[in-house]
């Protein structure tokens, strides 16, 4: 009977010795060949891992045998055959149908392939385009499989979790209006209406806002979200977040609910025991001891306030930082005494990299000696304090980095990051998670040299500090004249949490503005008038007026977890059909030159030449 025809009876890497001397059917790919003079060993592999199966004249047919010559790598083969033991010493241990094959007593090649552009078990050497281009076959590899067969369970947990725990699913528009999370828009021009556009959503912010308006209470959504952003490393133009909102909660409710989110995923994806609560780090004391709100805490290493030490040495550079109100901040890596020259070159490099002027570092070296081209500066008490103040030991470096508040924090945090690397002092497939809470409601951009969210405009402001609001409000050209560190804003902080683990932010979050006049401020505060806040969020300024319930939410990056959960280093590792670092996508060539007739339907002329995004 024809292969083709007939079903499979399980999948290539379910097959046990319990069914030895059983048929089976088997439908899948070859992924090696082995051609052994008299027999020929096909490695067959469907998604769910390899069988060998064993083509032999014994068991076959002159003409059908000979045609077995023809398998290449690649080729889809259906094959019936007995299961069997495999001969004494050939059993692999690695593979769990290692102990069997399949004595073949019919095949039928269902496709040719082409010789492959790279070799599936050969891919480290490959270049990610090529890869990219030829995705759909990158995506036959055992380790890619392994990625979206997690990624499903991932959405799977998620969507169990959330819905035993009251949460409705929706789907929110694709096409819509511009939401508000710090990025660029990707637009859609409207064929009905000249000169007009939608937008992708940055998030579903809004709409999930409005349906807790509408009363539903607990809302989720595994969401496509759009952001045309220059990308980073780990960025994708288009990328997924488990988006929630719920009514009537706490901030505390908030945690409980998704710590036990978290703890369910780890336990189910990979079999590991969550400790829950989390540690909670105010923001402050995250930037402060490590220098990032979103510190790895797998490993202590902990920064020190160092500024009013040091504005009272005779270390002339430090004391004008201090004097310019900038900080001073010092890292104590233990062991760090035996850094060569070079290495201390090099971190000093590293810190220019984040801005530091410089590295300052004193070694305590054995005999009590401070060892630096600033210990003369520094008598036996001052060296006494400053090695106390770190809790240094014998052995130890400390670093110094004296400079603005973002410079210090970013150059420190990440030379934390390094030498904690460089020294092995990360533990392996540990999770060390965290809310970092109490954030400011807004950073100031250097650049703009103006306040904006540091989430996003909707973001609820410690009931307190609303006044703040209202003195800034009342004269911002005074405040926005003077020094940055008295404006009031700075003072003003958020209801707003995020979840770091492991040095990423896994998610984030807040309680939301229910109130009009909280938002109207707000709104007014970043230098969104009133006419301006109608045009853009008219509707959400309405919906807030007509009871609108208390309520918060978060969303996490659902590629960034699952790139935690895999110990994955690159965000296209966990997305089946991701876009290069230049936004494009190699395999369908997008983006592309469009027909004019297309442009025209859309009122869009172009002068320029159309050129194609490409790597
Ligand atoms: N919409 C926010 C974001 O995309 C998350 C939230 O506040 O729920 O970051």
């Amino acid at each position: 009977m024809n292969l083709s025809a007939e079903k499979r009876t399980c999948y290539c890497s379910e097959v046990r010795s319990s069914q030895n001397g059983q048929e089976v059917i088997l439908k899948g790919w070859v992924h090696r060949r082995r051609d052994h003079g008299g027999v020929i060993f096909v490695d067959l592999r469907d998604r769910t891992g390899l069988c060998q199966v064993v083509i032999s004249p014994e068991t076959l047919p002159q003409d059908q045998f000979d045609k077995a010559h023809e398998l290449r790598d690649e080729y889809v083969l259906a094959v019936r055959g007995t299961v069997r033991p495999r001969p004494e010493g050939t059993v692999n241990a690695n593979l769990p149908t290692g102990e069997i094959e399949i004595n073949t007593t019919q095949f039928e090649i269902l496709n040719p392939s082409r010789p492959l552009p790279f070799r599936l078990d050969e891919y480290t050497n490959v270049n990610e385009d090529a890869r990219l281009k030829y995705r759909f076959l990158d995506l036959r590899r055992p380790e890619m499989q392994k990625n979206f067969m997690m990624r499903h369970k991932l959405a799977q947990v998620t969507r169990g979790y959330l819905s035993d725990n009251g949460f409705l699913e929706f789907s929110t528009p694709i096409l819509t209006k511009s939401t508000p999370e710090g990025a660029r828009d990707f637009l859609v021009p409207s064929r009905h209406s000249a000169g007009s556009f939608f937008a992708l959503p940055q998030s579903p912010q809004l709409f999930k806002q409005l349906l807790m308006v509408a009363g539903y209470d607990r809302y989720f959504q595994i969401a496509t979200c759009f952001r045309d952003e220059d990308l980073r490393a780990n960025r994708q133009p288009e990328f997924t977040q488990i988006d929630i909102e719920m009514s009537f909660i706490t901030a505390e409710e908030v945690y409980a609910l998704m710590e036990g989110l978290i703890a369910a995923v780890w336990k189910e994806c990979r079999g590991i025991d969550v400790p829950t609560p989390f540690q909670r780090i105010p923001y402050q004391e995250a930037m402060l001891k490590y220098g990032s709100d979103k510190p790895d805490l797998r490993f202590d290493l902990p920064i020190t306030e160092m500024t009013e030490f040091f504005s009272n040495t005779d270390i002339k550079v430090f004391a004008q930082t201090a004097a310019n109100r900038g900080i001073i901040r010092a890292l104590r890596v233990p062991g760090g005494a035996a850094f060569s020259r070079k290495q201390l070159d090099d971190y000093t490099a590293f810190a220019g990299i984040y801005g530091a002027k410089g590295l300052a570092w004193f070694k305590l070296n054995e005999g009590g000696e401070m060892q630096s081209p600033l210990a003369k500066f520094l008598d036996a008490d001052k060296q006494k304090a400053l090695v106390d103040a770190v809790g240094g030991e014998t052995g130890d470096i400390i670093f110094v980095v004296a400079d603005r508040e973002k410079v210090v924090c970013d150059a420190l945090g990440q030379l934390r990051l390094k030498v904690a690397a460089d020294l092995k002092l990360i533990p392996e497939d540990k999770y060390a998670f965290a809310w970092v809470v109490d954030f400011p409601l807004f950073e100031y951009a250097e650049r703009e040299k103006i306040f904006t969210p540091s989430h996003h405009p909707f973001t609820m402001p410690v009931p307190e500090d609303v006044p703040l609001l209202d003195e800034y409000n009342a004269d911002p050209a005074k405040w926005n004249a003077g020094a940055m560190q008295d404006n009031p804003l700075r003072r003003v902080r958020a209801q707003a949490y995020d979840l770091a683990c492991n040095g990423e932010e896994l998610g984030g979050g807040s309680l939301r503005i229910h109130n009009k006049d909280i938002q109207d401020k707000v709104f007014q505060t970043i230098g969104i008038s009133g006419e301006e806040a109608r045009a853009k969020f008219g509707f959400l300024l309405d919906a807030l007026s007509y009871g609108a319930p208390p309520h918060g939410g978060l969303a996490f990056g659902f590629e960034r977890m699952l790139m935690l959960l895999l110990g994955e280093k690159s965000i296209r590792e966990v997305i089946a059909f991701p876009k290069t670092q230049s936004g494009a996508d190699l395999m369908v060539d997008a983006s592309s030159t469009v027909d004019e007739e297309q442009l025209k339907e859309l009122f869009i002329k172009t002068d320029l030449p159309p050129v194609p995004a490409k790597v």
